[in-house]
């Protein structure tokens, strides 16, 4: 890698990202991919090197860069499940998402980590941007999301074995230890499994593992080196995955009694994931989503919420993920406002929600020791923000605020026009019309009076 200049930050207000109390007029001194000086700007200053770039912080806040830690990186913004599944071809799927990634970093994300991927293609994202032939963050991933015949969240779309889109599915423990294997020799950081599914004349997602299932894909991993994660929307789901020894919960919503417990005794991290939800319920009906369901969601994320907030007093570690990859997640624009939920949902403080979203979600990352705080010795993912994120944690989804992002020690350019791109030709799922066209509506019938 070519040699990077050291970048000199000075006079900022810091917020390490260990919730400890901001510590004005501080200085950060970053060389290669190494935060290497923090401290009191006049004595970081008088021992800089004279060639570091120097970024005034005067008035702003400097803070370790935000990591997203649940995120869809290969989905393109995706509308429907149609679309995700069967409208996504591996070679353009890796193009477009490296043509997404550089809109994280804009965001300031300089971490993330995506559990499952179209048709695997994850560990080859994250090789190809640790080797610098694509520009992006950080990346932890999956490969494709283990999922039990019944489908996961996209139900009959699931073939019955076999693999599609982001889904691999497995029906026995012996198909689940291999594909668990699989996966890890193909570069997996995580194992994810899709505990619930919905299916047609169900009401909400049903657990569709078995706790010997879950724990047997657990131990594989486990002996390889490996964590869990699983996406668990319902409380059963959240109580047999933390008894299996899955290491990240995913959503745990309407969690119980029985299920925190569970939580708390096995150590299990929570990446609740509310985002997607809130701009469901806040923003739906502007883009012809979920219309007259915010009352739904609302409620979702308020029952989840409280018992979250529960979990966080019992010492449960939350984490922050944003579920970026939809069309109701675009790339770039909502990774922060998870944040704003713990603050406004949980009664966290924007501090602690930030801790959440640097020290704690460094876990995703597998490295909790060397990401999401500033800290000589720690990895130089830094940001500089206009205002005081402590406090309104809002101003972290403005990208306007965002005065510097330093990734792997290099400043990303903010000034570079937004990526924008035309449709590829077949990427959508075309409909022949939005309504059906009935006689009445063509009125070439009058409807009976
Ligand atoms: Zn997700």
């Amino acid at each position: 890698m070519p040699v990077t200049q050291p970048i000199l930050i000075t006079g900022g207000r810091l917020v390490d990202g260990t919730g400890a109390a901001p510590v004005d007029d501080t200085a950060v001194l970053v060389h290669g991919d190494s935060i290497v000086a923090v401290g009191p700007t006049a004595e970081v200053t008088a021992s800089a090197p004279a060639d570091a770039v120097a970024i005034d912080a005067t008035g702003r806040t400097i803070m370790p860069g935000l990591i997203d830690a649940h995120l869809h990186v290969t989905f393109d913004d995706v509308q429907s499940n149609d679309e995700l599944f069967f409208h996504r071809q591996p070679a353009l799927a890796a193009l477009v998402t490296a043509f997404n990634l550089p809109k994280l970093l804009r965001a300031g994300v300089t971490s993330f980590f995506d559990p499952d991927t179209v048709h695997g293609i994850g560990p080859q994202v994250r090789d190809a941007i640790e080797a610098g032939v694509i520009d992006g963050p950080r990346m932890a991933t999956g490969v494709q999301a283990l999922l039990t015949s019944v489908g996961g969240t996209a139900g009959r779309l699931i073939p019955d074995e076999g693999e599609v889109g982001y889904a691999a599915v497995v029906n026995t423990i012996d198909e689940m230890v291999t594909t668990t294997r699989r996966q890890i020799k193909h570069g997996a950081d995580w194992i994810k499994i899709h505990a619930t599914g919905s299916i047609p004349r169900h009401d909400g997602e049903l657990q569709v593992w078995t706790y010997d299932e879950l724990r047997a894909v657990c131990d594989t991993a486990h002996e390889l080196g490996v964590p869990v994660t699983a996406h668990c929307r319902n409380a059963s789901s959240t109580r047999d995955a933390a008894r299996a020894g899955v290491d990240l919960i995913l959503h745990a919503s309407f969690i119980d009694e029985e299920a925190l417990e569970a939580v708390v005794a096995s150590g299990a991290a929570i990446c609740p994931t509310f985002t997607f939800l809130a701009n469901l319920a806040d923003y739906g009906d502007k883009v012809g989503a979920g219309e007259g369901m915010t009352d739904i969601f609302r409620g979702e994320i308020k029952a989840t919420a409280e018992m979250m907030r529960r979990a966080y007093d019992a010492g449960v570690r939350l984490l922050c993920g944003s579920e970026s990859g939809f069309a109701l997640t675009p790339y770039g624009h909502w990774h922060a406002r998870e944040l704003e939920v713990f603050v406004e949902e949980l009664g966290l403080s924007p501090l602690e929600a930030i801790t959440c979203a640097t020290r704690n979600n460094a876990m995703a990352m597998r490295m909790g020791d060397e990401l999401g705080v500033v800290a000589v010795g720690k990895r130089a993912d830094v940001l500089v923000v206009d205002g005081d994120p402590t406090v309104d944690v809002r101003i972290l989804q403005d990208r306007d605020r965002l005065a510097a992002v330093v990734s792997r020690g290099r400043l990303v350019d903010l000034d570079a026009p937004w990526p924008e791109r035309r449709r590829i030709p077949g990427e959508k799922v075309g409909n022949w019309a939005a309504e059906i066209l009935t006689a009445e509506r063509a009125g070439v019938m009058s409807p009976r009076t």
